[in-house]
């Protein structure tokens, strides 16, 4: 039997069944367009509003702050350039951190190479921001913050509140990464002052390609594609139906249960964590606890390389993910374990196991079982742990 144990949820999840059943009539009968006058486009228009009205009511914000993209990354260029270009006039400073996802650090370097100047800071060895560097870092040139709600690696969840209040204060725009943490984590952006907020339909058991950007009322943002009325003309082109329709139910469903949710897989989270500690030279990246998304476990091998446990988990039929799923192809260690100061030679050797509704118990066993021979049969090949060996005998 070939079985299969899915910890990756982190990277995507599969559809929900309620969610792709809603979705299914907008391929098909109910096709028209929603921007045209006849009666099968008022159907759309009608799903377009109500799956605008699920996510607003998921964050605590009106629906016409709501702004739908083609997924997370989309939604955070979006608030980069967008509120950078609009407020190019007051200032021409962002800060962000080391630990973002690469849809925000690589729109500040775009940014950095148009005349901007970008702070990224630090993180200490569990991935949390210092706020006092934050308030320090703030100029009379800042115009944005763009701090990630939870880490996408390692699970760090930030004090959002407290960030956002000092953005408050100083008058600075506050946006937030909340991708990894819609579902997990309570959100009221009125609460939490967040003036921006990135989120996808994939990682919350919705379709890949279609997220939203949440844009508080009275903020000056540049469009992001020009055409059309769409989106009330700040992403031009005909609505993704179906898509919308699956992120709305996906977001309800999501944000309907989040304490059941996060204390189940919290539960299996530490108990995951607990087990794969027992191999020698092991150690969890991240925070332990309630500041941890409730799904992640990510833990460095020492002596080995997080490609070739990858490859022999696989065998195993075990799907994880080693540092970030982007960095496929190149031999970088991820950015997120060097800036909680990771030496290479270690970062090199991470698992990422992220779990989700589709978890089991019996996975978690499985999985606690079937790591530690292959960490002793890679550390049996590797040429560090040989050297480390030889040392210990002297
Ligand atoms: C997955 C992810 C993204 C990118 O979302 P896409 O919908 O894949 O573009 C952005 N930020 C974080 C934290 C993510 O985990």
């Amino acid at each position: 039997m070939n079985k299969v144990v899915y910890m990756d949820y982190a990277a995507t999840t599969y559809v929900k069944p309620e969610v792709l059943e809603e979705m299914m009539p907008y391929f098909t009968e109910k096709f028209g367009n929603p921007s045209s006058f006849y009666s099968i486009s008022r159907d759309t228009k009608m799903a377009i509003d109500q799956g605008r009205d699920r996510v607003a009511k998921a964050l605590g914000c009106d629906s016409s702050e709501v702004y739908f993209t083609g997924g997370g990354s989309e939604a955070d260029n979006w608030a980069l350039k967008g509120i950078a270009f609009a407020h190019k006039n007051k200032g021409n400073h962002i800060i962000t951190t080391k630990i973002e996802h690469h849809a925000v650090l690589h729109a500040c370097e775009y940014l950095e190479k148009h005349g901007f100047e970008v702070t990224y800071l630090d993180v200490d060895s569990e991935g949390f921001i210092n706020l006092e560097e934050l308030k320090n870092a703030i100029t009379d040139k800042t115009i944005l913050v763009s701090i990630m709600f939870a880490n996408n690696e390692i699970g760090t969840i930030q004090p959002i509140k407290e960030i956002g209040q000092i953005c408050k204060e100083r008058k600075v725009l506050f946006h937030t990464d909340a991708v990894q943490a819609i579902g997990n984590v309570h959100i009221n952006v009125k609460e939490l002052n967040i003036d921006l907020l990135s989120l996808a339909g994939h990682k919350i058991y919705g379709p890949k390609g279609i997220g939203a950007l949440y844009i508080r009322k009275g903020v000056r943002i540049d469009n992001l594609v020009h055409g059309g009325g769409q989106e009330r003309a700040r992403r031009a082109g005909t609505e993704n139906v179906p898509a919308i329709v699956g992120l709305g139910k996906a977001i309800e469903l999501a944000t309907e249960n989040i304490d059941a949710h996060a204390e189940r897989l919290e539960k299996l989270r530490d108990k995951l964590i607990d087990g794969l500690l027992q191999v020698p030279y092991s150690r969890l990246n991240g925070p332990r606890g309630k500041n941890r998304l409730a799904g992640n476990a990510n833990i460095i091998f020492e002596f080995i390389e997080g490609e070739s446990i990858l490859l022999m988990l696989d065998f195993e039929g075990v799907c994880a993910s080693s540092g970030s799923a982007c960095t496929s192809g190149s031999l970088d260690p991820s950015h997120v374990l060097l800036a909680i100061g990771l030496p290479h030679e270690i970062a090199h050797g991470s698992l990422r196991l992220s779990l989700g509704d589709g978890t089991t118990e019996e996975d978690i066993d499985y999985v606690i079982n079937v790591v530690p021979p292959i960490i002793q049969r890679l550390r049996d090949m590797s040429p560090l742990w040989e050297d480390h060996l030889k040392k210990g005998d002297k």
